[in-house]
């Protein structure tokens, strides 16, 4: 059990970074109003997820740090399996290569609970004076486990993945409250915006109001595909295609048909190594769109990767001729 729990955990932790997305994803499928994210050496001597969210009862907590419980997955779910990451494999994994404690206070409980499990080892629950939401702290990542922990990067890089992780997550969830800070970063407060202006509001939070200043909104449904998001002007350009951000489904991707598709819209306009500062988001049709092809790593392909292709363009293009390009 101990060692499937491992081979597991190589699907699921493959570094600090990957472990906050999944479990800020879980405060976020557990109604979160506000999360706090906390590192101390670029997440591999700590990560600390606060949230507002549900909580957990005694029977849920134990449960959440065993293999395969998960409390989401009905059979008319299959569609969504996306949304569900590897279904009830996140905590039991992570528990079984690190330090890991959940502890959880539901909406309707006098105090919280605290459960532990240290490199397999579970203890408690025990009781735990907490708000209401759920705190899960991992310590110590692969400090059991040298052939993991060698491939980890240094803590700066860390640090770095994580910070690009919450920026993704934040971008795709502008109602939630995030909070990112620790003894190894510059702290990052973005709070919650809501109604018509939000994801530039969001946008202007994570990405500076400079970009707000010298992008243009996107507004185009085609084919079943509808594009939102802001397009930065061609005079607005990087040395690197990191300040490219696509969104499907709410969800943060990495997928080449758009990539190719943001080159090809500014082609005309932006040359020699320079790259174009672009958050994109697609809604799609679910059906129109695989997306389990590795849920961890953000892979997805689309059915139709021509009319993806040709809606983009055609966004871009109309906004910043729109513009005065
Ligand atoms: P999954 O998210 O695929 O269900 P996880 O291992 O990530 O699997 O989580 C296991 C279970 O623990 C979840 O199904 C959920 O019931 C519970 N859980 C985890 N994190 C939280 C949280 N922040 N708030 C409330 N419940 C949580
Ligand atoms: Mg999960």
């Amino acid at each position: 059990e101990d060692l499937i729990n491992r081979i597991a955990a190589g699907e699921v932790v493959e570094r600090p970074a990957s472990v906050v997305k999944e479990l800020v994803e879980n405060s976020i499928d557990a109604g979160a109003h506000r999360i706090v994210i906390a590192t101390a050496g670029g997440g591999i001597d700590l990560i600390r997820i606060t949230d507002d969210g549900h909580g957990m009862d005694r029977t849920d907590l134990m449960l959440s740090v065993e293999r395969h419980a998960t409390s989401k997955l009905s059979v008319d779910d299959l569609d969504d399996i996306r949304t569900l990451g590897f279904r009830g494999e996140a905590l039991a994994s992570i528990g079984s290569v690190a330090r890991l404690s959940v502890a959880s206070r539901p909406a309707d409980a006098e105090s919280g609970l605290i459960i532990t499990v240290d490199n397999g080892r579970r203890s408690g629950p025990v009781p735990q004076a907490m708000n209401r939401g759920t705190v899960i702290e991992v310590r110590d990542i692969f400090a059991l486990i040298p052939a993991r922990r060698k491939f980890l990067k240094s803590a700066r890089a860390e640090a770095a993945a994580i910070t690009d992780v919450v920026k993704r997550l934040a971008m795709a969830n502008p109602e939630i409250h995030f909070i990112l800070e620790g003894s190894d970063r510059n702290p990052s407060n973005w709070p919650a915006v809501s109604g018509e202006g939000a994801l530039a509001a969001r946008l202007g939070q994570v990405m500076g109001g400079d970009f707000i200043d010298n992008a243009v909104p996107l507004a185009m449904a085609r084919h079943g595909v509808v594009v939102a998001g802001l397009a930065g002007l061609p005079t607005y350009t990087r040395a690197n295609s990191l300040s490219q951000f696509y969104f499907v489904n709410g969800r943060s991707v990495r997928d080449k048909v758009l990539v190719g598709a943001i080159r090809a819209a500014y082609a005309d306009y932006v040359f020699r190594d320079r790259f174009p500062v672009v958050a994109l988001y697609l809604a799609v049709d679910p059906g129109a769109v695989d997306v389990n092809v590795h849920p961890a790593k953000a892979e997805l392909r689309f059915q139709d990767q021509g009319a993806i292709r040709g809606a983009v363009i055609r966004a871009i293009g109309t906004a910043i001729a729109a513009a005065g390009f």
